[in-house]
Parts: structure tokens; C-alpha cells; sequence
């Protein structure tokens, strides 16, 4: 479950931050993701809760925000929206796609105290 190890990653985030900012407690937690990171929403759930145990950021919440992903289309000479990898164009049904983006995953916005 590799949503274990992007939690662990995060957390890291959230620690170096709260030097830098002088927080020590974070109460919620805005995280975006790509449609196509392949990330599982309710194991990040799950995982984001088990490795926040003990830490800064324990009993906090995680809110995900999840962004659509975008390809162009060579055939409609347009930008369309997708949601998975290998799906034809929603506009003309064709594969000429190329994917620009979806992939990503950051921390949007904190509350802290
Ligand atoms: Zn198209």
C-alpha cells in the first residue's frame, strides 16, 4: 500500500513546516490530488490517520480535493478532461491523447495553531 509511504511523506512536510512557521499543532489538512496519481482516496484516509498517531498532527483531518486530469486531443484540437489513463476522448471517442497532467499531489492549504 503505497499510500502509507505518501502519508510518511507529507507528515515530513508537516514537521519541517511547523520549524519554519512556528506551529505546533496542524488541525486540518487541504490535499490535492490528480485523478492520476493512483491513489486510493480511503487508504490515504486510513494510512494519513495511522501515521499521524503520536505526532503534531494527530486527530487531524485531511481533506481531499481531487482534480480532474488533462489531455489534448490531436483530433478535436482541443483540451479535454479525464480520469483515467488509457480512456478515449470524450469529445470524438479517439485515442489521440496526450496527457498533460493528473498526476500530481500537493498540500494545498493547512490550519494550524
Ligand atoms: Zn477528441
Amino acid at each position: 500500500m503505497h499510500e502509507m509511504s505518501l502519508c510518511e511523506g507529507i507528515l515530513q512536510i508537516l514537521e519541517d513546516q511547523a520549524a519554519a512557521q512556528q506551529y505546533d499543532k496542524v488541525k486540518t489538512v487541504w490535499l490535492e490530488i490528480g485523478a492520476l496519481a493512483g491513489v486510493e482516496i480511503q487508504a490515504m484516509e486510513f494510512s494519513f490517520d495511522v501515521v499521524c498517531r503520536g505526532t503534531l498532527a494527530e486527530g487531524s483531518r485531511l481533506e481531499i480535493i481531487q482534480l480532474p486530469a488533462n489531455a489534448w486531443c490531436l483530433q478535436c484540437d482541443t483540451s479535454v478532461d479525464i480520469s483515467e489513463r488509457h480512456q478515449p476522448c470524450p469529445r470524438c471517442g479517439g485515442y489521440q491523447l496526450h496527457v498533460s497532467g493528473g498526476d500530481e499531489m500537493r498540500i494545498k492549504e493547512l490550519e494550524v495553531e
